[in-house]
């Protein structure tokens, strides 16, 4: 509850807003997918809520989305709104939802804002720079901005007695104010007031002059765009239209030309026709959807604004049904590191929807797998938790990381390019699978594409997996090696590294912080250990050729030679390291630190105190 308020935007949705609005994003159209997305979530949380019993009594009989065309007085007056019977909102939803970025979009944000400044001459960004911008973070309610001067916001949520507007130019600040139904009027809308649900009526930006924006209230225009990006809607998307056959009849009764007022303040007869099919995609045969098509419901499901890399279908028949369609993003969502990210694999029951971030269904280390599952035969009102102790789930499961990593493989071995984006953008989840899914490391190892020391030639890949680093191992080689460290130049710098360059052997270089935990975790691969050579005393003796070997008396004699300095140096240091002993590895470098076997990493080290561990 709360009166009238003028309140700001928080800093980073007010620059977001103000690329929305001052750059001419390509594609304008998508305002409306994002508001008929919005729309069909609040529809499928009202059903679920109905369903559950959490709010007996709500009214879901009749649940849509309606757009309603208003041509107004002149071009500058035209209005769209937008209208659902879902769920609707709360007051604090509104400022909570409407008024700010998610928490874990708003750090990202700044970020990414502060380096395409950066890389901006004098700091203006180039209309590519900002549609980069808006297609990452696909903010959705906000590119409304995108075609309307001002838009306003009417919204109940179900079961509750207030009615809350909202209203922004898409400036610094939002005007807001809640009163109770029955005092709706008060408020000032001049559209219809939703008795349950939400309706966003979009003020549009005239349509001449430099915008070049498309009519929104033109019919055709608007039957396109439901067309293309929300044809799969599951819930219907209605519009009046001109009805021709109720014209016809006037034209009979034409002949008397009352003077009833009520027939010409109607003006036109119109009928309402749903404009999109509503067959949900899952259940097609992927030979009898577009490319297109999948894009869109990839991007609704997902809330992001790129395409998907990958497109899998999976279907079961007999004893336990169910239909996946699941997607490989090409774009990491914002959010991919952040612990409050969103999981992209939606529950459905028999095409109801059930939950969002069904995370019985994909492990961590596939979360940026977008997607819904749609099982026959689960309960209405299955909860997490019963989820989680599911064999049909579990099963259900096993088959999707099944058929993700295939497609991750296949992806390697035909279409290299795209492979390459993949791993560099999601290489370093998918790794956290070596640690948690032993049951597929094999598989995981099969594409999991590694920096080493090796120089690859032109065109070549210049990193390795596993396999094809133990086919180079050099004579004599029994293990596999590698150095973790914090960036590719820190370790390759490192002063371990110069006996085994001197000795022609390959090192992985492993600069990402889960590695740290894998090579623990894997510890071998096809009977070969794991070794990291800054731990313990790795034995090069018999290892590829060495340049100029020492012989084991002379390494003995060596050890005498210094004992004295050893000494010196180890009481000088007694604070620091366990032990000073003469190193027979270094080349060019006077000393280097070296751990115990069992040691930690310094990188883990610093990983673990980062978290406060
Ligand atoms: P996203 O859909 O990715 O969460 P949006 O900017 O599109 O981001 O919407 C922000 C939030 O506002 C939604 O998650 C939802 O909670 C709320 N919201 C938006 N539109 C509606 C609506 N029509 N009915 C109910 N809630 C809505
Ligand atoms: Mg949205």
């Amino acid at each position: 509850t709360g009166g009238q308020e003028k309140r700001e935007f928080q800093a980073e949705t007010r620059q977001l807003l103000d690329l929305m609005i001052h750059s001419v994003y390509s594609n304008p159209d998508t305002f409306l997918r994002e508001l008929i997305s919005n729309a069909s979530d609040a529809l499928d949380k009202l059903r679920l809520a109905a369903l559950t019993e959490e709010l007996p009594g709500v009214d879901t009989s009749d649940l849509h989305i309606e757009l309603i065309a208003d041509g107004g007085e002149s071009d500058s007056a035209r209005r769209l709104t937008v209208t659902d019977n879902g769920i609707g909102m709360s007051r604090e939803e509104v400022i909570d939802l409407i008024g700010t970025l998610a928490k874990s979009g708003t750090a990202a944000m700044r970020e990414q804002l502060a380096a395409a400044r950066a890389a901006a001459k004098d700091g203006e960004l180039s209309e590519q720079a900002s549609a980069d911008l808006i297609g990452q973070f696909g903010i959705g309610f906000y590119s409304t901005f995108m075609v309307a001067d001002t838009v306003t916001l009417v919204t109940r949520k179900a079961g509750e007695d207030e009615i809350t507007l909202w209203r922004s130019s898409g400036e610094d600040t939002y005007d807001i104010a809640t009163v109770p139904v029955a005092e709706a009027a008060s408020l000032g809308f001049d559209g219809e007031v939703p008795m349950q649900g939400t309706a966003i009526a979009l003020d549009l930006k005239p349509t001449g002059g430099d915008t070049d924006l498309p009519d929104y209230v033109a019919e055709h225009t608007l039957r396109r765009v439901v067309r293309t990006y929300s044809d799969f809607i599951a819930w219907p998307i209605r519009m009046a239209v001109p009805d021709n056959s109720a014209d016809e009849a006037g034209e009979d009764s034409g002949d008397d030309e009352s003077a009833d007022s009520d027939v010409i303040d109607e003006g036109p007869k119109t009928k309402e026709e749903t404009l999109n099919s509503q067959k949900a995609l899952w259940t097609r045969p992927k030979s009898e959807v577009t490319d297109e098509e999948y894009t869109e419901f990839y991007r609704h499901v997902s809330h992001a604004w790129d395409e998907p890399a990958e497109t899998l279908t999976i279907s079961a028949e007999g004893t336990f049904e169910y239909q996946a369609l699941l997607f490989i993003p090409s774009q990491p969502p914002f959010d991919l590191f952040s612990p409050d990210h969103r999981r992209g694999v939606q529950l459905y029951v028999r095409r109801v929807f059930i939950m969002d971030d069904a995370e019985a269904l994909i492990p961590q280390y596939l979360r940026f797998v977008k997607g819904v599952v749609d099982a026959a035969d689960l309960s209405l009102n299955v909860s997490r938790e019963i989820l989680q102790q599911d064999r049909q789930i579990t099963a259900i499961r096993k088959r999707i990381v099944r058929k993700v990593l295939q497609a991750v493989n296949a992806m390697r071995e035909n279409e290299r390019e795209k492979f390459d984006e993949f791993w560099q953008h999601f290489g370093a989840v998918v790794k956290e699978g070596l640690i948690a899914d032993d049951a597929n490391r094999e598989q995981i190892f099969k594409f999991t594409e590694l920096e080493s020391t090796r120089e690859a030639g032109e065109g070549e890949n210049p990193r390795t997996t596993l396999a094809e680093y133990v086919e180079r191992m050099a004579e004599g080689q029994t293990e596999i090696y590698y150095i973790t460290g914090a960036s590719r130049a820190a370790v390759e710098n490192s002063p371990h590294l110069e006996a085994f360059r001197a000795r022609g052997v390959e090192v992985l270089l492993l600069t990402d912080p889960v590695d740290e935990v894998w090579v623990d975790a894997a510890t071998d691969f096809e009977g070969k250990p794991l070794r990291s050579i800054a731990k313990g005393d790795v034995d090069l003796d018999k290892v590829g050729t060495a340049p100029d070997a020492k012989s084991e008396e002379e390494e003995k004699k060596a050890d005498e030679d210094f004992s004295d300095l050893l000494e010196w140096l180890g009481g000088a240091l007694e604070d620091e390291v366990k032990q000073v002993r003469l190193s027979h590895r270094l080349v060019d470098s006077p000393a280097c630190m070296v751990g115990d076997t069992f040691d930690m990493t310094p990188q883990l080290e610093r990983m673990y105190r980062a978290n406060g561990m």
